[in-house]
């Protein structure tokens, strides 16, 4: 007989080691200064190593303190004034709330044995999620693990869809896969390549449709590409047009690249892992035209504010879904009268993420989740008027959604050197800890990125988070010129409140 598993007569243990989890987190959370505290690997290496996995420690207080000391310590914090380096946000309490549900009852959403009633919140969800997109009755989905998933399996579908229309007499499926083209735009996810792979199609299947300077898809040249593929007497599987690119927030035009699908009678997929916010904002005019998708990918663990992982692919058409759909007798037989979600999905067991979406929405509903998205975009647009005539920053152009591209390149530096110092100040940023933020190359050019995801943070953390680019910029300058050695500003030591849960 053992207390160690959760059952009725563990709920004393339960409800301490729960709550013992919260106050650490918690009173954590009061310490954390900034985004990271700033070790290296080898050190953090050392410090992993050093535990020793088959010597228990007995108690979940004991292990907490041990895991607070190592994890907690050194973890990224994306809710730290300073964090704007990839596309994570900080995450609702409701949803917090949920996972201690989602993961103690531990419901799994394969079967309707498995799941029941969890089944039906998560297909209402993809309902609800379906009709904001603004599709009809007829659509459907499933949650994933994150947009790689989602987009792979909107591409998956739209290989069988090719598949079923090409089906050309003595070409085998080999043959045929071998023809597939998909076309995406020079500033598409990376994950439509993976997937490209994954699905089996060749290596050159992925054609990049090229952007404009904002970073959309040129339709004039994805007209082009589209004749060129037919031309070769090649099949275009699928067009997927990008709402929200990772790097420039760039949407592709979607009422043309629609009109483009329908034309050459092939699928269309829209990427909306980041844009998807804005689903529910006063900016929802910018995804007119997703209405017409076949599938969308939509990531509520980005612009909804989400915890890791809670995805969907929602599709225009329920029947599209079912080409993937696989038997088991022991699982999901031909012959089923309930409702088993497995039919639809990549994965088995399958968390119940979807209960997340559900308490935020209970709790502050969909208006609110699209202000806090309508926030960060704001201040995107703030930072850039306030910045964008700074003599030591150089801005690739305005924000279109919540990502600010710069560089470091005070006049008359040699472009070089300007690219060395992308890597440079990105690289002792990070060393630092102070501030976080990514880096990108488009067009050649190499880019530091700020993505801005967290609705608490005002212009002043952004300022903060550029004053300690400056300050990095001109500390390695001063390296390779004494005259500027001196140049780092006091304020450079200025530390980050962390936001307030
Ligand atoms: C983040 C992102 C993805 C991948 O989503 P994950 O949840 O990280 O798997 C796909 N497409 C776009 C445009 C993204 O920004």
């Amino acid at each position: 007989m053992t207390t160690d598993l959760l059952d009725e007569a563990s709920v004393c243990s339960y409800r301490a080691a729960m709550h013992k989890a919260v106050d650490t987190l918690a009173d954590h959370l009061g310490t954390v200064k900034k985004p990271y505290a700033g070790r290296s690997p080898q050190t953090l290496d050392a410090e992993v190593d050093s535990i020793d996995l088959d010597r228990p420690l007995n108690s979940t207080g004991a292990a907490l303190t041990e895991i607070r000391d190592l994890y907690l310590e050194n973890a990224v914090w994306f809710h730290s004034r300073g964090y704007a380096a990839h596309l994570n946000c900080p995450v609702l309490v409701p949803a917090l709330a949920a996972e201690v549900l989602v993961s103690g009852v531990n419901s799994s959403l394969d079967t309707w044995d498995q799941s029941s009633v969890a089944t039906l919140i998560e297909r209402r969800l993809v309902r609800w999620t379906a009709e904001r997109i603004g599709f009809g009755a007829s659509a459907d989905g499933l949650f994933t693990s994150g947009g790689t998933q989602s987009n792979l399996q909107g591409l998956l579908l739209a290989r069988e869809s090719a598949l079923e229309k090409n089906d050309v007499p003595n070409c085998s499926r080999v043959e045929n896969l071998a023809r597939m083209r998909v076309l995406a735009s020079d500033q598409a996810h990376f994950s439509v390549a993976t997937s490209a792979h994954t699905l089996g199609l060749s290596p050159e299947a992925v054609i990049a449709v090229p952007s404009d300077r904002e970073g959309r898809m040129r339709p004039d040249a994805l007209t082009a590409e589209l004749d060129a593929v037919r031309r070769r007497g090649d099949v275009v599987m699928a067009i997927v047009a990008t709402a929200g690119t990772t790097d420039l927030g760039a949407i592709d035009p979607l009422k043309r690249c629609a009109e483009a699908a329908n034309t050459a009678g092939t699928w269309l997929h829209v990427d909306a892992a980041y844009g998807c916010g804005l689903l529910n904002s006063r900016r929802r005019f910018l995804l007119d035209g997703i209405e017409r998708a076949d599938s969308v990918t939509i990531d509520f663990h980005k612009s909804f504010f989400q915890p890791i992982s809670s995805s969907v692919l929602v599709v225009q058409n329920a029947s599209t879904l079912r080409r993937i759909a696989h038997h088991a007798d022991y699982l999901n037989p031909r012959q089923h009268s309930v409702p088993n979600q497995v039919d639809k999905s990549l994965q088995t067991t399958r968390r119940f993420d979807a209960l997340k979406l559900w308490m935020s929405l209970r709790t502050l509903g969909a208006h609110e989740l699209g202000r806090l998205f309508d926030e960060v975009i704001d201040l995107a647009h703030k930072v850039w008027e306030e910045f964008a005539t700074d003599p030591e920053l150089r801005f690739f152009d305005q924000p279109q959604m919540s990502t600010i591209l710069l560089r470091y390149a005070p006049d008359g530096l040699d472009e070089q050197i300007v690219e060395r110092l992308v890597a440079e100040v990105h690289a002792d940023l990070f060393a630092d800890g102070r501030a976080l933020v990514a880096k990108t190359r488009i067009r050649g050019q190499a880019w530091l990125k700020l993505t801005l995801l967290n609705p608490n943070s005002q212009t002043t953390d952004v300022a903060m988070i550029l004053e300690h680019v400056r300050a990095a910029g001109r500390a390695r300058l001063g390296q390779q010129d004494s005259s500027c050695a001196n140049s780092v500003p006091a304020s450079s030591t200025g530390e980050f409140a962390g936001a307030a849960l």
